[in-house]
């Protein structure tokens, strides 16, 4: 027997009770909101820290990043009001004329924000196919480049990066790495232990899981001067993440490791069904161990890999917007992380200009039953074909 006194608990406990919370004053297990926007001084005019106006943060921010800087082994984390908040607040705290190195292939929107800023003269952009670490070694200039973008598994077609190799070149050319691992949040990649100087994710998806709060999060093992120029950008921006939804973002955590768990098992079976069905031409998902990054994807997300996969469907761009369309169980929308599972038509979603098979359905997996969502899939396939 192990003396229960010297056992700290882990970080399954430590997420579940919210870190053990305890309210002082009444016993209270849940948190209450702090709504207030401003913060009395004292007798002697100080302000009471860390608080004292809510675009700097509010207990009720603090806490949520609290926990997840505990999920994610971080010293320091940061929350905002949404993940491409969080996005543009690293790009914003580039030097003029910075070097980035980006997938030619990634989250849109970031795609979009990184040539947005190209376009203006304010950063250089070099890309790499994802998942290719060559290419990726061969556009970081030594000396010169500033930051490495992962993302991993790669929007929309799940392509894996090895973060601890891509931490390598990053390292070596003195640059720093930052990683999207949304579709897998830190209760399977924690990206920091494998080396990512910043690790970002949409806290709107997993992290929250209920579809009902948009949230980005950056997290770092120490806090350097980098990072604090990033708090300020946050601060001078409002773009805090906002104590409600905090408040729902503590809720949604103390569930991540069982919905994640269970959505992942639910995505292997999806998987594992259609792959090779008559209706398909593919089916992108890591866990497959066809999937040229299936042996790193089940390193980096401890034997999970995730709730994430597309379909290419046969026939034609209609085809994959009737097969959507014709779902009765999965709803025909965007995002990705809840408990309940979303199919969407990426190109639809993403635009013309970006790059993406005409025939791609993204699925995000959720809680449900498994065998509901393959019998949904096949109708809809079935009906699409016809
Ligand atoms: N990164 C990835 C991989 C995403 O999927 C998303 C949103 O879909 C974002 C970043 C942006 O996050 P948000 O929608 O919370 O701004």
């Amino acid at each position: 027997m192990t003396d229960g006194r010297n056992r700290k608990p882990s970080v399954q406990t430590r997420t579940a009770q919210a870190l053990h919370y305890v309210e002082e004053e009444t016993g209270a297990v849940i948190p209450a909101i702090q709504p207030t926007a401003t913060y009395a001084r004292d007798h002697n005019y100080s302000t009471r820290k860390p608080y004292w106006y809510r675009r700097d943060g509010s207990q009720t921010t603090q806490q949520a990043e609290s926990i997840l800087a505990e999920l994610e082994g971080a010293g320091d984390t940061l929350l905002f009001s949404s993940g491409m908040s969080a996005c543009t607040a690293v790009i914003e705290s580039l030097a003029p004329g910075a070097h980035v190195v980006a997938p030619e292939v990634m989250y849109h929107g970031v795609r979009q924000q990184l040539l947005g800023y190209e376009a203006k003269g304010r950063l250089t952009l070099s890309p790499y196919t994802a998942g290719n670490l060559e290419e990726l070694a061969a556009a970081v200039r030594p000396g010169e480049t500033a930051l490495v973008w992962v993302e991993t598994p790669n929007n929309p077609n799940w392509e894996v990066t090895d973060i601890a190799a891509a931490a390598k070149i990053a390292r070596d050319a003195g640059a720093r790495l930052i990683t999207d691992c949304t579709a897998t949040p830190p209760s399977m990649t924690r990206a920091l232990d494998f080396g990512a100087d910043i690790s970002f994710h949409s806290a709107t998806k997993f992290l929250n899981g209920h579809s009902d709060v948009t949230a980005g999060a950056l997290s770092v093992r120490e806090a350097d001067a980098g990072f604090e120029q990033i708090a300020e950008i946050r601060k001078l921006q409002g773009t805090v993440l906002q104590s409600f939804d905090a408040w729902l973002l503590i809720r949604g955590m103390r569930t991540l490791f069982l919905r994640v768990e269970r959505a992942s098992k639910n995505a292997a079976a999806i998987a594992r069904h259609f792959d090779g069905h008559e209706h398909l031409d593919a089916v992108l998902y890591p866990g497959l161990p066809s999937h040229p990054g299936h042996e790193v994807a089940s390193r980096q997300t401890g034997g999970q890999i995730g709730a994430m996969l597309s379909l290419i469907v046969k026939g034609s761009e209609q085809t994959a917007i009737d097969v959507a369309r014709f779902c009765e169980v999965f709803y025909p929308a965007t995002s990705l992380g809840g408990v309940e599972s979303l199919i969407e038509h990426r190109k639809t979603v993403s635009g013309e200009g970006f790059p993406v098979h005409e025939r791609l359905l993204r699925l995000s997996i959720g809680i449900e039953d498994a065998d509901d969502l393959i019998h949904d899939l096949e109708q809809a396939l079935a009906r699409a074909a016809r």
